[in-house]
């Protein structure tokens, strides 16, 4: 952060480094009592360059917290059955806590089949309809992990919640959706109203510039501009793609759907893009995890 800019950095990267801490030491003690480490598997359909990133991310903080990690490679020519059968096997293996599917799958396979395949007990994740319906009827569930972890990004900074304007841009199911729900229920964090905008929304600056909290997750780089977020807002950035860098090593470099630049200096609080919200995420998976480990959710 460079001195005129106004906006306090919610610096998700240390923040997950701490619960990945904490998770860790909750690992330790769990293996002091005679239990065997919690094992997190991931399966990956097909090569994706940027799947292949977030599941080595997700893989390497399992070793960093004491997880067994298990990755399932397998070809994007697969067929829907062989998936079925794989996720099958991880639905009936014992030793494996919790897993996830990597998306996106290949076109040929059909994704709400695929997730509602997970037994609901395993769905770290948090994308089986059983998960969702129990997350919306406030009973014990796994949360999606990005929403989740933007929540306790705004719980650990203390972002106050209640009576607040959030407006929440794209309504996915893995993100927009539930963090519409999680805000605007009962308690802190949350007690918001909450605007839910999409790419059907007619003047949608006209609601931006009403937020006190605006959530963006759309997947277009530099959407949000100065122009359209009020003073002293807390904006949080949900938005990754890649972008062509012939400075960067690998060729591309990450933006988020906020113009950081010129939105941090009217941000009271301002998530960075990649540092934000990306490892918020793996520190909720992480402890949705730890949660089926504990059978803290469906029981042992
Ligand atoms: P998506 O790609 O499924 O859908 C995009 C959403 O944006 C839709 O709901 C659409 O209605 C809305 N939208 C599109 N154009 C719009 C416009 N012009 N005006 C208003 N709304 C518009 O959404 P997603 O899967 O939630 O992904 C969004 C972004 O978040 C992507 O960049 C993705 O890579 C990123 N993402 C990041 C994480 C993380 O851990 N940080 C996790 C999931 C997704």
């Amino acid at each position: 952060m460079t001195m005129h800019q106004r906006g306090h950095l919610l610096d998700g990267k240390t923040l997950s480094e701490t619960i990945q801490g904490e998770i860790a030491q909750q690992v330790t003690e769990l293996k002091k009592k005679g239990h065997r480490a919690p094992h997190l598997a991931a399966v990956l359909v097909g090569s994706d360059g940027a799947s292949e990133t977030y599941v080595s991310h997700k893989v390497k903080a399992c070793e960093r917290v004491g997880f067994e990690s298990t990755l399932v490679r397998l070809p994007d020519t697969i067929v829907e059955q062989e998936l079925m059968d794989v996720i099958d096997e991880l639905n009936n293996d014992d030793n494996i806590d919790g897993f996830i599917v990597q998306l996106p799958l290949p076109k040929h396979i059909r994704v709400d089949k695929v997730l509602e395949r997970i037994k609901p007990s395993k769905d770290v994740d948090g994308f089986h309809p059983i998960n969702t319906g129990r997350m919306v009827a406030n009973l014990p569930a796994y949360k999606p992990a990005t929403p989740d972890g933007i929540v306790e990004m705004i719980n650990r900074f203390n972002i106050p919640t209640q009576g607040c304007h959030v407006v929440v841009i794209g309504r996915s199911l893995i993100v927009g959706t539930p963090i519409s729900l999680l805000l605007s229920r009962d308690g802190y964090p949350g007690d918001a109203t909450v605007t839910l905008c999409h790419r059907y929304t007619k003047d949608l600056a006209s609601y931006t510039r009403r937020a006190d909290i605006l959530i963006v997750a759309v997947g277009i780089p530099g959407f949000i501009t100065a122009d359209m977020v009020k003073e002293g807002a807390t904006v949080i950035d949900v938005g990754i793609t890649r972008v062509a860098d012939e400075s960067k090593k690998s060729g591309f470099s990450l933006k988020g759907d906020v113009a950081f630049e010129e939105v941090a200096p009217k941000a009271a609080f301002i998530t960075p893009v990649p540092g934000g919200v990306g490892p918020m995420t793996i520190a909720s998976l992480l402890k949705n995890t730890l949660l089926a480990a504990k059978g803290a959710v469906y029981g042992k």
